[in-house]
């Protein structure tokens, strides 16, 4: 049976006027989006970190550096199956994985399963092989004033 890696990931970015709140590639209705060179999608950033990170590959800033033109307003789940590919092709396999997002408003059940789904086709595996919780700040920091949010994912990996 091949070795497992765990690698983890987590991003933030603000929340602003003006922008697109896209969170694991669903586009979620509210008053404000993320910042961000790309469409700064936490979640996907967050779980390409955590893919890279389980297989040793560097972070997503070396991969897809945000000075770098073409990835201006890239969807970020192009990162996500970008980090897919590279792992598999040193090895590694997808097995599961695990996000949480944390920001104030708005609600992000109404869309997990969505996201679940979308994740999963990006990385290959079932939605029963991706979980997505999201949780407040508790009116606390930076995200819990409604100013960011965050993700935090493990990914799960097995080495052929
Ligand atoms: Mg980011």
């Amino acid at each position: 049976m091949g070795e497992f890696r765990a690698g983890l990931g987590w991003d933030l970015h603000r929340l602003v006027e003006g922008r697109r709140l896209v969170l694991g590639g669903v586009q979620i209705p509210y008053e404000k989006g993320l910042a961000g060179h790309s469409d700064a999608d936490i979640v996907a950033h967050a779980a390409t970190d955590a893919l890279l990170g389980a297989a040793g590959l560097g972070d997503i800033g070396e991969h897809f550096p945000p000075s770098d033109p073409q990835w201006k307003d890239t969807p970020s789940l192009v990162f996500l199956r970008r980090a897919r590919e590279l792992v598999e092709q040193h090895g590694f396999s997808v097995v599961h994985l695990d996000v949480v997002v944390i920001l104030e408003r708005p609600q992000i059940l109404p869309y997990r399963e969505r996201i679940r789904e979308s994740l999963a086709v990006a990385l290959g595996v079932d939605p029963a092989s991706v979980s997505v919780k999201a949780k407040t700040a508790e009116g606390l920091g930076p995200v819990g004033e409604g100013l960011a949010a965050e993700a935090h994912a493990v990914a799960t990996l097995r080495h052929r």
